[in-house]
């Protein structure tokens, strides 16, 4: 298995010094609800650096609120802003992706939540990993562009990799106590999207507002419209098969449009669990952060009697191509998740600016998949080419 678990026995975390945490792409969905995780444990966590692309004013908000060690702007043009700021606070402030790289190494940071979007997500990753900081992943990218570099890294280094992801998370929470017995097959549940039910005609002229209302899920415009395209499911189908080991094989979607059950691992004497609860990203949040530990919180909880019926649905891949997509880029792999996520990045940007229509996502990510040279064993400098050769054919698409 791929994946390390921390077998260490359990400590309540507020015996120890809070974890340091630095998160990365603390002004999106999953950065915010990861500050008010910690803002309810403060005996557990304590924020040692933020950090955000553009959104400065937020950035600067969330310092004077949480006082980290240091904050990271991507945007170097919003440097000086941020530090007139700042640094009379005590606060250190940083600009450009090197920075956000260098910051890992910093000695008060215990765990980094990657929580930033895409491809950018690699580097960091890779140098949190190099300095020995355990990753709670949320940014699923860097898994399908090259999952078997961080897999392989962390093996070396023998750091945890632990996952935010929702059906990830379900997949680990399962697995407790179950670390030594193969997996037979997993099932990622999917919501089904918006569009859920719905054909190839009835999507050749869908708006980016239609695809952007997520039925179960608040979350990044990016994600929100994998979501509905289906291609989320498919970039989870990827990172399940680098965090858990698997083959592509042993890796089943279902669409379940309640979104109660989060995930379900199947064992080889056929028995199989399941994770349940409301959809809640502060859940598998708090359950990274915080690993081996349960906190105790408020969240609204489950009630059977308000859900009489958890429906399933076969996924239907001949209108949503995207899923398909992936599982042939995952079967093929070398350079292909890759190409994949590349050009399905292209893809989404497109599709919100107007450029594209829904359905011509899948047209672009399928040719751009057959026109960039394929890469059996991709170093990462293949990768990085690999990425940017992908994006130039889809932005010329
Ligand atoms: P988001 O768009 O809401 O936030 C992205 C954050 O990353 C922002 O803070 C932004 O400033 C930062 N960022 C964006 N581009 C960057 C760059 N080039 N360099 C540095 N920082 C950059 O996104 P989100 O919905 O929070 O998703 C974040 C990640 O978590 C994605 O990989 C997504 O697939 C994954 N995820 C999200 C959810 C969810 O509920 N939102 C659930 C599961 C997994
Ligand atoms: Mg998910």
């Amino acid at each position: 298995m791929s994946f390390r678990f921390c077998l260490s026995p359990r400590i309540p975390l507020h015996m120890k010094a809070p974890r340091g945490i630095a998160i990365l792409g603390s002004t999106g969905s999953i950065g915010r609800q990861a500050l008010e995780v910690i803002q309810a444990n403060p005996e557990s966590f304590r924020v040692e650096v933020l950090t955000a692309n553009r959104n400065w004013e937020e950035l600067c908000q969330q310092a004077i609120a949480f006082n980290p060690n240091a904050v990271v702007i991507g945007d170097e043009s919003h440097y000086n802003e941020l530090k007139d700021i700042l640094w009379p606070l005590g606060i250190k402030v940083f600009a450009g992706e090197e920075a956000l790289c260098s910051i890992m190494d910093m000695e008060g940071v215990d765990m980094v939540l990657t929580a930033l979007v895409g491809y950018a997500g690699l580097k960091p990753t890779l140098a949190a990993l190099r300095c020995g900081k355990p990753i709670a992943l949320a940014n699923k990218e860097t898994l399908v562009v090259a999952g078997d570099l961080v897999t392989g890294l962390a093996k070396e280094s023998g750091i945890n990799i632990y996952p935010v992801d929702s059906e990830h998370s379900a997949i680990f929470q399962c697995l407790a106590g179950e670390f030594h017995n193969p997996i037979e097959k997993i099932v990622l549940t999917a919501s089904g999207g918006p569009f859920r039910g719905k054909k190839r005609d009835d999507l050749a002229t869908v708006l980016p507002e239609q695809a952007l209302k997520h039925p179960n899920w608040s979350m990044g415009a990016k994600i929100t419209i994998d979501s509905a395209s289906l291609m989320n499911k498919g970039l989870e189908v990827i990172e399940a098969k680098w965090l858990f080991g698997l083959e592509s094989s042993q890796i089943e979607v279902v669409v379940h449009p309640q979104s109660i059950i989060h995930s379900l691992v199947q064992f080889e004497d056929g028995s199989m669990k399941a994770q349940l609860g409301l959809p809640d990203m502060k859940l598998p949040i708090q359950y990274a952060l915080g690993y081996p530990n349960r906190l105790a919180n408020d969240f609204p909880r489950f009630n059977f009697l308000d859900y009489p019926t958890l429906s399933f649905e076969q996924p239907d891949m001949e209108t949503f191509r995207n899923l398909r997509l992936a599982f042939d880029a995952l079967q093929k792999g070398g350079n292909m998740p890759c190409v994949l996520n590349a050009a399905n990045e292209v893809a989404v940007d497109r599709f919100l600016k107007g450029s594209i229509g829904f359905l011509a996502m899948s047209d672009m990510i399928s040719d751009v998949m057959q026109s960039v040279p394929f890469e059996g064993s991709p170093s990462l400098e293949n990768y990085m080419a690999s990425d940017a050769e992908a994006r130039r054919r889809a932005e010329e698409w």
